[in-house]
């Protein structure tokens, strides 16, 4: 027999177990919903500012936020600033940027505290590539909390490659204890390496929580999914296509929206009815 159905695609038998895991979710005591943003809650737009979680999701997050015991929290690779406009935070929100690097939990601001040695290796790693987008027509140096980006996106395969090894070739003497990141037509070097399962491990200890739900689209999101403990009850949901270590996987943000949608109903239920 030959399955036509698209890889990422749910058949029944695993929607059926994810309802399941849902549910199960729903009763754990103390839950936290550890999200990326981009792709998972909010489709990919053209102006990155201008992206917004879906009305359904937003819906579903503002009614768990609202319940006790329960904790919403974004996980993006976004800088921080920039996920506190796309998610429209308010000051309790729980939020980790630039790929784990940058917390904020509520009022509780974790400032970056870089030490002499990060900042001097940051102003040098800045000089070197800042001469190499300079020298190469088509390229673009973004300016990160504890790196940078080179963007390439306007060159060809061959020109692409040619700057991705000229930019390791120019960090390379500038360290090696910088972490790289290869992106989709961008190449990013920080000088402080975390990552999304650091930003989920910190999140788990701030909110105490007994069970933690985290979904992502991308790559990065490997890292979140891999300190998911499922044994205990922790719920990781990969959201389109891809090689993933997620239990589940789901379609799209649409697909997302409704497993909110469905978690708000189930733990409103428990919740009210066990202060009732
Ligand atoms: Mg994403």
């Amino acid at each position: 027999m030959t399955d036509t159905t698209p890889s990422h695609a749910v058949p029944p038998s695993a929607a059926v177990a994810l309802a399941t895991a849902v549910a199960e979710l729903a009763r754990t005591e103390r839950l936290l919903l550890a999200l990326d943003f981009d792709g998972t809650l909010a489709p990919f737009v053209d102006v990155p500012k201008s992206a917004r979680a879906l009305p359904q999701a937003k819906a579903a997050l503002d009614r768990l936020e609202a319940l006790p015991d329960t904790w919403v929290a974004y996980v993006s690779g976004r800088p921080l600033s920039s996920l506190e406009t796309v998610t429209e935070a308010d000051a309790d929100a729980l939020l980790i940027g630039s790929h784990g690097v940058e917390i904020r939990f509520g009022r509780d601001g974790v400032s970056l505290d870089l030490t002499d040695d990060e900042r001097a290796t940051l102003e040098q790693l800045g000089r070197v590539l800042g001469a190499l987008v300079e020298s190469v027509p088509g390229t673009r140096l973004e300016v990160k909390p504890v790196g940078f980006g080179v963007h390439y996106r306007l060159l060809d395969g061959d020109g692409g490659a040619d700057v991705v090894a000229r930019a390791h070739q120019a960090a390379a003497g500038v360290g090696d204890a910088l972490t790289i990141r290869d992106g989709k037509d961008i190449i990013e070097f920080s000088v402080r390496g975390a990552n999304k399962g650091d930003g989920i491990q910190r999140l788990r200890e701030y909110t105490r929580a007994t069970a933690v739900l985290f979904a992502g689209d991308d790559v990065t999101d490997e890292d979140g999914f891999a300190v998911l403990r499922t044994d205990t009850g922790d719920l990781g949901v990969k959201v389109g296509e891809g090689e993933t270590a997620a239990q589940f996987r789901v379609a799209d943000e649409r697909a997302i929206a409704t497993l909110l949608t469905l978690l708000a109903d189930a733990r409103g239920a428990t919740r009210s009815s066990s202060t009732a």
